[in-house]
């Protein structure tokens, strides 16, 4: 993991086995590794002069050979409703991006980002609009979590890949984001935690699904036909909505997990009974599960949220028909917490 612009090693996207390597590489003892992987992933310290069983020579070289990745919270925000926060954060080129810690009654849930902004072009979505700027190194993927943690003291034993971005479009960086977060070395958070999102890129599904097949897969859906899903959204141009329920099956197949498939409600667009008809026929048979997520208007389009009397209609309707659905609870309504909405709202105002 060398970073492209200083050509250093990005220490804390390394695995175990790789800082196990570069001890040795320097004619270090192995086992620092451990120490030094623990001083990063478990007691989540900033700083080389935070760990303190290491001797000065070796700081010295870890900061002439490595960069360690901190993010630096630049705002947070706490809604009065429910507790949900969130955080902007810096990244080292300035950068911003944003993360979501969320109560419940199981614990803490953290939805962080895959990307600086995001090329998919939801016609819905915030995050979108000004395209993707670059993707997230494994480390800023984990850092998010670790500040999180840090900062507020809470222990989060959930993760969901939700945020900006779209995971799958920066696989490499994911898969290795997870093997860092699920190592019993580091937070060990169980793959069974984690939910990752994406709108659909079906070669990466079949990947996932040999690889990482304990996680939980939602898909974002929001249509039942391929002329409707590509009026909102763009990578519908790519993949048809039968080429994506066919690599479900194929999930399913290889990890017998229940899928979620994500629905964004959009006042007159996807938001009638038909559809909610054509859902239930669509995902007949499947072990999976509808999330319902009434619209979050943004201010750069006139989509409208759908009235709460037709989301409810929406989803008694595709439990009428069998399909188990929720309504995605709305959480930090108060504070921006959809889709790389503060974020837009920062940049716009700094
Ligand atoms: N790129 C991934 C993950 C990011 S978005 C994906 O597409 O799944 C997480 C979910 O929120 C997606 O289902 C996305 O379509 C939805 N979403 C984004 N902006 C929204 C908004 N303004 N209102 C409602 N849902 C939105």
């Amino acid at each position: 993991m060398e970073n492209e612009l200083q050509n250093k090693i990005d220490i804390k996207s390394l695995l175990l086995s790789e800082l196990e390597e570069y001890m040795e590489s320097i004619g270090d003892k192995k086992f620092r590794a451990k120490q030094i992987y623990d001083w990063l992933h478990n007691k989540l310290v900033s700083s080389y002069d935070e760990m303190t069983n290491l001797s000065k020579k070796l700081i010295e070289r870890l900061e002439k050979d490595t960069e360690l990745i901190n993010l630096e919270v630049v705002d947070k925000k706490v809604s009065e409703i429910d507790g949900t926060a969130k955080f902007l954060f810096k990244l080292k080129d300035g950068n911003i991006i944003e993360s979501v810690l969320m109560k419940y009654k199981h614990g803490n849930s953290v939805c962080i980002s895959s990307q600086v902004g995001c090329s998919m072009g939801c016609k819905f979505c915030a995050s979108t609009i000004g395209g993707r700027i670059r993707n997230l190194s494994p480390s800023e993927f984990l850092d998010q979590i670790y500040k999180i943690q840090k900062l507020t003291g809470e222990r989060v034993s959930n993760v969901v890949i939700m945020g900006s971005g779209e995971p799958f479009d920066n696989f490499d960086n994911f898969i290795r984001f997870l093997d860092l977060i699920v190592s019993e070395n580091g937070l060990n958070i169980s793959q069974r935690n984690i939910t990752v999102s994406t709108c659909g890129l079906v070669d990466k599904i079949y990947k996932l699904a040999d690889m990482k097949p304990q996680l939980t897969l939602a898909i974002s859906l929001h249509a039942t036909t391929d002329e409707k899903r590509r009026e909102l959204m763009p990578i519908a141009n790519k993949y048809s909505i039968s080429e994506i329920l066919e690599a479900c099956e194929y999930f399913l197949d290889k990890s017998n997990r229940r899928i979620t498939f994500e629905y964004s409600l959009v006042q007159g667009v996807n938001d009638n009974i038909d559809d909610a008809k054509a859902l239930s026929k669509l995902l007949k048979g499947m072990l999976c599960h509808v999330n319902l997520i009434p619209i979050n208007p943004i201010k750069e389009r006139s989509y409208a949220r759908t009235q709460n009397e037709q989301v409810n209609a929406f989803r008694n309707c595709l439990e009428k028909h069998g399909i188990n659905a929720t309504i995605r609870r709305e959480m930090g309504q108060d504070i921006q917490a959809a889709c790389g909405q503060l974020r837009k709202s920062y940049i716009e105002n700094v």
